[in-house]
């Protein structure tokens, strides 16, 4: 492996763990790969697990979890302080945008405020 890892994602991660099984590798031999980090790790990252420890993370080459607070107003996450989230009035279920009543119906936002 390279000293220098990118940042990939989870799947192609996934992706390529799987490729090195297939091909006849054991997990211990796929784990010599990534420094520090245990075959079982490998195994349960191909079954659907997402590492949390941040040093298996880094040795993975994926990004670092960071925590994030929502907005105490809209609940959305901001980059600014101040909340940038717009309640916008619409006369009625028509005049919404396609684009924005979906993902109203896909959170299950109360329509009676219209
Ligand atoms: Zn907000």
């Amino acid at each position: 492996m390279t000293a220098e890892m990118r940042v990939q994602s989870l799947d192609i991660l996934r992706e390529r763990l799987k490729s090195f099984h297939a091909a006849g590798m054991t997990w211990r031999e796929i784990a010599c790969e990534f420094a520090g980090v245990p075959p079982g790790t490998l195994c349960a990252i191909v079954k659907g697990r997402e590492p949390r420890k941040p040093d298996v993370r880094k040795a993975l080459g994926l990004p670092e979890i960071v925590r994030v607070t929502g907005c105490l107003r809209c609940g959305q996450v901001h980059v600014s302080r101040r909340c940038t989230h717009r309640r916008r009035a619409y006369r009625d279920l028509f005049s919404i945008p396609p684009g924005e009543l979906t993902r109203m119906i896909r959170e299950r936002v109360e329509v009676t405020d219209l």
